[in-house]
Order: structure tokens, then sequence, then C-alpha cells
């Protein structure tokens, strides 16, 4: 029977075996391990390929969200009682880093059809505490940052872009990381840029921002044993640094064949229990996953199962209806509840073969509700 994973990470790493051993090594061999060359030629490239002036490498997607908030209450742009806007239907973690910095998170619905934040209900969400937004690049695609630069420029807000999960996604040429006044990424070993562990990057323009980072990242010290603010340690070392200079120089190539992937689906699966997702444009996805929607979404996952499709859930639960934030277990985000309760995501990856894909076309295609 076929057995089709959702993601084989091992299987993506052992394209890249050699290169990754060679570089592992070289760390090794420098005795060298934090703070280093292979960390500033990473933030270099990293910064090039989102086309921003900076990249601030970290320990993680989290914690760029949360250090980014923090630096701009360190330097006057943030207080604590603002109001940031942030989709409703995202990950947690753009939410946490918000409550985290004792802001407060507005959810705002998204558009049913993309998925990403509406921005006529960022508008509707404004009031005089509003002093941010927080779009994210849901499964991969841009949110619709020309609308939203447009009303945060009316609006005098900052923005801070979740690009966790769309790395190399673009409009017009601008890529992810380089419309916003920040941007955070996640270099999860999950995510379409992955790290052989733990590690996240802010990019900006803002070289006052990057330099706050900077100090932020390590214990709030710009130079050793002098300390401007009560940082953290947020390092990204210097053996994840030297895998992801070279998952970068791959990085491409992967998204090329995900969107392959995407269009065998988007041309393949014809059958209307089914709903495809939308993409604004080719460039502006880089498919970090397919979400499809299925009113019996456990049906169809069950069916998928057991013809050996591995499918996940992105994501089964909402924010407002987590018990970590039980005081909003009584809001209603209609949009939201309906996207949770039907996505199911598809396998999709860098690694799997046109063939297989076509296969799960043909699967998808037999399924009877
Ligand atoms: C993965 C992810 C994060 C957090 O990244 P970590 O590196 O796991 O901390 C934040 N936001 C979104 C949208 C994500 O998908």
């Amino acid at each position: 029977m076929l057995n089709i994973s959702f993601l084989d990470i091992k299987a993506i790493n052992a394209q890249y075996r050699d290169e990754l051993i060679e570089a592992c090594t070289r760390v090794i061999d420098s005795g060298w391990y934090i703070g280093g060359s292979e960390l500033t030629q990473f933030e270099q490239s990293f910064a090039d390929y989102c086309g921003t002036e900076f990249a601030i490498g970290v320990a993680n997607g989290l914690d760029a969200l949360i250090l980014t908030l923090r630096a701009w209450k360190e330097l006057g742009k943030l207080k604590e009682g603002d109001e940031v806007i942030v989709p409703s239907n995202t990950y947690i973690a753009s939410i946490l880093a918000i409550s985290a910095n004792n802001l407060i998170p507005i959810l705002v619905e998204p558009d049913i059809n993309t998925y990403n934040i509406c921005p006529k209900n960022i508008e509707a969400a404004l009031t005089d505490k509003t002093r941010a937004i927080l779009p994210v690049h849901l499964y991969g695609q841009l949110a619709d940052m020309p609308a939203i630069t447009d009303v945060a420029q009316r609006h005098n807000l900052l923005v801070l872009e979740d690009s966790a999960q769309a790395h190399g996604a673009s409009i017009d040429d601008r890529n992810a990381g380089n419309w916003g006044d920040a941007s955070a990424f996640s270099f999860y070993p999950g995510k379409n840029l992955g790290a052989l562990g733990d590690a996240g990057a802010v990019t900006t323009n803002d070289k006052e921002l990057a330099d706050t980072l900077r100090a932020l990242r390590n214990y709030g010290s710009h130079e050793k044993y002098k300390n401007l603010f009560q940082g953290v340690n947020s390092r990204l070392d210097e053996i994840q640094a030297a895998m992801l200079s070279v998952k970068l120089s791959h990085l491409d190539t992967e998204i090329a064949h995900r969107r392959k992937i995407a269009t065998v689906y988007l041309e393949g699966i014809s059958n209307l229990d089914i709903i495809l997702p939308t993409s604004i444009d080719e460039e502006a996805h880089v498919w970090h996953v397919f979400v499809v929607r299925c009113t019996d979404r456990g049906a169809l996952q069950k069916y998928l199962a057991d013809n050996g499709v591995q499918t996940l859930i992105h994501y089964p639960i909402p924010p407002h209806k987590q018990q970590a934030y039980v005081e909003w277990s009584e809001l209603r985000y209609p949009i939201s509840e309906k996207i949770h309760n039907e996505v199911l995501s598809l396998p999709i990856s860098p690694v799997l073969s046109i063939e297989d894909a076509e296969k799960i076309v043909k699967i998808c295609n037999e399924y009877q509700s």
C-alpha cells in the first residue's frame, strides 16, 4: 500500500548531507561556537535574500517576535497596554509574543479565500490605542501587504510581519521580511528554511532597531560586561548558522518544487467536496503547507489515512478557544472557527515526488462523502 508521510525532514536534509557535514566540521574545527563568523555570514546572506539591510539571528521564531516588540518598547515606540492587531486564525506564537510584552492582542478575522488577515477588518478594529499590526503570512502566502502598508501609513502604525512560514514569498518583487518595519522568521526544522534545531531571525532596514535587538538577544549588552537593557539569552549559534547557510543556498530550488506540487494539486483535484486554496499570485505563495477545506474534514482525513496518505491540521483549535486564553472563550470569530473546523493539510515538500502528488490527486478525486 501507498505510504506517503506528511513531511520527511530526514530526506530533505539527506539531500545536502555532504555539505552539512562539511559545514559542521568547519565549525567544530574553528573552536568558536557562539557569535562568530558563521552567524555574521548567515545574517548577511539572509538579509540579502530578503532585500533588507539587516538580519539579526535569534534563538527561535517566537523570540524574534517577542524581542522585536520588546525593542520597540525600549525605543519608546510601544508601551504596555497598547493594542496590536493580529489575525484570529494564526498559530498561537504570534499572539503569545504580544501578550508576553503586556501589549493587548486584538484578534481580527481573515479573508476566507486566502486565510490571511483582511485589511478591511483591520480598519474596523482600529481604536485610539492601536499602535501596531502583526500580519502573518499564513501557510506560506504573503498577506495583502500593499493594503496593510496603506492602512499602517494612514494611521501611523508599526508593522511586524510574522514571516515564519513564508521565506521567499514576494509581491511585486518585494519579499516577505521587507514589507513591515520589521519581520520575524523561524528556522524550526519543519519550516521552509529549516535549521537542524531551533533558530530564528528578525529582518529590518532600521539600524536603531537592529542595534537594540543585537543587545537584547545578548543580555542587553553591546559591549562585554556593559548592560544597556535587561536582556535575555536568545542567540543563534554557529552550528545552526552554518547549517542555515547551506539550506539557504537551496531554498529557491525547494520553493520551485513546492510550487510544482501545488500546481499538480490545483490542476488535478476536481472533487467538489474539497475546496482548494487560493493563491493571489504565483510569487506570493511558497506553499509551506497545502491546505484544503472539507465540511467533513474528519472523514476526509480518515479516508486519506486509510489510503496511505498522512495529513495534518493547521490548526485544530483557534487561539480564542485555547485554555491559555480562557478569557476569550465567549468571543466569536465565525470565519476562524469555520477554518479551524474544515482545514486539512495535504503532503507537500521539496522531496515529495510529482508521481506521489499525482497519486494523491487520484485518491482525492475518488473520495466520496
Ligand atoms: C513556527 C511559527 C512561529 C514560531 O517559531 P518557533 O521557531 O517555533 O518559535 C511563529 N509564528 C508562526 C506563524 C509559525 O508558524
